[in-house]
């Protein structure tokens, strides 16, 4: 017989020309789809062999150009892609064969004495052929369980948001939570640590350390549906700064009051004490240490640098850098006087590895909000400048900023970091974030 192979790949190709069973035949290989209706118009063949693949024009094409003028000549379709439809359009535009790949050589030439004797039929092909695989072969990877890390349950700054446009990063206000094997400590309570809570219900710890760097409502509001607050035998240590006005103790109190809360604090079953935080040693939690210093924030406000046994991490929810100003960052020298108030807080933060630092308003907003305790993008990367961390994440969104504009507002940061030739990689937290504290 004259066949016609129209096969790209040389491979197949040759393992059917070296046959002995070829020599029966007289082959002409193509590559191509164009090639293969010449051919056909040249040779005159008695079967046409294609590859649905084939460069230029789709195999199912040469075959519909072929039945349109030879409505009697054997035509097989090949293919790797042995998908249902492939097989149906094969058939459906005239094809006598659907011959599977890969094939074993004998089976392609006993099809080929086949049709010589009389013309093939289509038969139906086995679908499950290639995609059986025994389960040990198949590589099926599991994340590894994080158990040193932190994790965002809120992200949000001054009040909580919610609705569709908040979808992506979320509206809980703050709270961070730390873990290093065993060890657990909690960063602000605001309505994040609600969902903390829940999740805290499932395991069997009973003491808990929860530090509040200040007491404004988007860093306690949640307090009261923390769940492990009502459970017996647990006991809370509530670590906060030294109030101007009332002890952290008065200003929850007050927060309970049957007005406001169906539950006093004192009714709570689980044991609560008051701790103040003073920025004069770290706090050893487990094997975490966890520092402060103070901040540029309405009232006392403390930031944390967390120190655990391989990662240091600045978290500084609330900081208002360089007060008042409003032009460029290059403009800020190291030795600026304007620097001066932020030099302490500088050097603490100086070897994190990385910075979680607010940069509540766009360069245009700052100005209306100036004295309200909270940093400009560009304010806020001189800090990050400053301190030369290589790593900055930015939490406490404004809650006017939909997912939109946290989009936009991630690729201002990137340009004005650019800009300033700040080598730092920036990214925006959401609720639910978690950052591996094991040097991954
Ligand atoms: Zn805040
Ligand atoms: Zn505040």
């Amino acid at each position: 017989m004259i066949i016609i192979l129209a096969e790209p790949s040389d491979h197949v190709a040759q393992s059917i020309l070296r046959s002995k069973r070829a020599q029966k035949h007289t082959f002409y290989h193509v590559h191509t789809g164009t090639e293969c209706l010449s051919f056909v118009e040249k040779y005159a063949p008695d079967l046409v062999v294609i590859d649905i693949m084939t460069p230029v024009m789709h195999g199912i094409e040469v075959l519909k150009k072929i039945r349109h003028k030879e409505k009697d000549l054997g035509v097989i379709i090949s293919s790797f892609q042995t998908m249902v439809q492939n097989y149906r359009a094969a058939v459906e535009a005239g094809a006598n064969y659907f011959l599977p790949k890969p094939f074993d050589i004998d089976h392609f030439f006993d099809l080929i004495d086949q049709h010589e004797k009389k013309p093939l039929t289509p038969t139906q092909i086995s679908l499950d052929k290639g995609h059986q695989f025994s389960k040990e072969l198949c590589y099926t990877p599991k994340p590894s369980v994080l158990t040193s890390y932190i994790k965002f349950w809120g992200t949000r700054g001054s009040n909580p948001v919610a609705g569709n446009e908040y979808v992506r990063f979320g509206g809980n206000t703050c709270c961070l939570e730390v873990r290093h094997n065993d060890t657990l400590a909690i960063i602000d309570a605001g309505t994040g640590i609600r969902p903390l809570g829940e999740q805290l219900l499932h395991e069997d710890h009973e003491s808990y350390h929860l530090f509040v760097g200040h007491t404004h409502w988007d860093h306690i509001t949640g307090f009261p549906f923390f769940a492990p607050i009502y459970q017996k035998n647990g006991s809370i240590v509530v670590w906060s700064p030294v109030g101007f006005e009332k002890s952290t103790k008065e200003l929850f109190t007050d927060m309970l009051a049957y007005a406001y809360f169906p539950v006093r604090l004192e009714e709570m079953h689980s044991k609560i004490m008051f701790k103040e935080l003073r920025d004069t040693k770290p706090i050893p939690v487990g094997d975490l240490l966890i520092d402060t210093y103070h901040t540029n924030h309405p009232g006392p406000t403390l930031g944390f640098k967390i120190i655990s046994p391989q990662k240091t991490i600045g978290y500084i929810t609330d900081n208002e850098m360089l007060m008042g100003y409003l032009g460029h960052p290059n403009d800020i020298t190291s030795d600026h006087p304007l620097l001066e108030p932020h030099l302490g807080l500088i050097e603490f933060l100086k070897g994190c590895d990385v910075i979680i630092h607010e940069a509540q308003y766009l360069p245009e907003e700052y100005a209306h909000k100036i004295g309200w305790g909270h940093s400009s993008i560009s304010n806020a990367t001189v800090l990050i400048r400053e301190v030369g961390c290589k790593e900055w994440i930015v939490t406490h969104h404004e809650p006017t900023h939909s997912d939109e504009k946290l989009q936009l507002k991630a690729q201002l940061h990137r340009d004005i970091l650019r800009e300033c030739n700040v080598q730092c990689s920036v990214e925006l937290a959401y609720d639910g974030f978690m950052l591996p504290l094991d040097g991954m």
